[in-house]
């Protein structure tokens, strides 16, 4: 894989590939954007290209075969170091090993690439030995902090990097993208696409569960109010590997669900349904509804799905949910 390869993101790769070419690197870089959008990848091409034995700087990309490329693909170049958290965290000995790493030479590349990944979870007595190396850094070394939520950075740290902000992809992109390259039909690739928040990985992360939860139950029982069961989500949620995660998934399903009834309702255009292959349904179960009341159930649903995602009790919200939709 090369800068070409890569999905979407045209304008990151633009700005480093220039940066390569005018010899105007800056020593960080922050790159920011969803989980999974695909930040590790580009800055993984950024360390091939810059490193590439077959003149990648100047052509602005790597070659993708030679053996510099080709240990970088297998994680087995001295000078490109990638550091993932740990379970949920990044830990302390990580950062001080990247500080003694960092002290040397590149040992055989001519740039030194550190990618922290998640550099949003760490403790902050860890930001400040990381802000010690930022604010002296190493020669021929680059460093590139990864981040979805940019709030959780000491400012100090901010500072010192280059900001590169990643933008969720189109969803037609990440549509078309599942169906040429990873086999999709155009109906699962549409509504994996549409649940993908612009994420290519995430996509692909979540068939499994998308495949498992009964969307036809979810449309017609919750949604058509049939049985108000807080029991029924929370089963499907459980039967799932995360729970809470899932039932974040199952509301995310849901409100596309709403979104569709929207659809048929408002435009009646059943072309543009993300469950287009439960069409009959969707057009049965959008008799009952008014556009009004429709769209007051979106929000509600959204602001709990907020809620849920904020580490609020899943029982109580979901309860006070079902209790503001049986009032229309
Ligand atoms: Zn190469």
């Amino acid at each position: 894989m090369s800068f070409k390869d890569v999905l979407g993101h045209s304008r990151p790769i633009e700005l480093l590939k220039r940066a390569i070419k005018n010899e105007k690197l800056a020593h960080s870089y922050l790159f920011l954007g969803n989980e999974g959008i695909g930040k590790k990848w580009v800055a993984l091409q950024f360390a091939k290209t810059l490193n590439c034995l077959e003149g990648g700087a100047e052509k602005g990309d790597s070659c993708d075969h030679c053996l510099s490329c080709k240990k970088i693909d297998d994680q087995l170049h001295p000078d490109v170091l990638v550091i993932e958290p740990e379970g949920q965290m990044i830990k302390a000995d990580q950062v001080r090993q990247m500080q003694k790493d960092l002290a040397y030479r590149p040992y055989e590349g001519q740039h030194r690439v550190c990618i922290l990944t998640a550099a949003d979870r760490m403790a902050p007595n860890m930001s400040n030995i990381l802000l010690k190396t930022l604010e002296e850094p190493p020669l021929h070394t680059v460093i590139i902090l990864l981040a979805s939520h940019p709030r959780l950075l000491l400012p100090t740290i901010l500072s010192r990097c280059q900001p590169i902000r990643f933008n969720p992809l189109p969803i037609p992109l990440i549509s078309t993208w599942l169906i040429d390259q990873k086999g999709f039909d155009e109906k699962e690739a549409h509504l994996l696409a549409s649940l993908s928040e612009g994420s290519a990985g995430k996509a692909l992360e979540i068939q499994e569960e998308i495949r498992q939860i009964p969307r036809e139950e979810l449309l017609t029982d919750l949604l058509g109010l049939k049985s108000l069961s807080i029991e029924k989500m929370e089963s499907w949620a459980e039967s799932l590997p995360s729970h809470r995660e899932n039932l974040i998934l199952i509301l995310e399903v849901a409100k596309t669900l709403l979104r569709d009834l929207v659809v048929v309702k408002a435009v009646k255009d059943s072309k543009k349904l993300i469950h287009s292959d439960l069409l009959e349904d969707v057009e049965k179960t959008a008799v009952d509804w008014s556009l009004p009341s429709l769209l007051n159930r979106m929000e509600v649903l959204h602001q709990t799905t907020l809620a849920i995602r904020a580490n609020a009790n899943t029982k109580l919200a979901l309860e006070a949910m079902m209790l503001s939709w049986a009032e229309g």
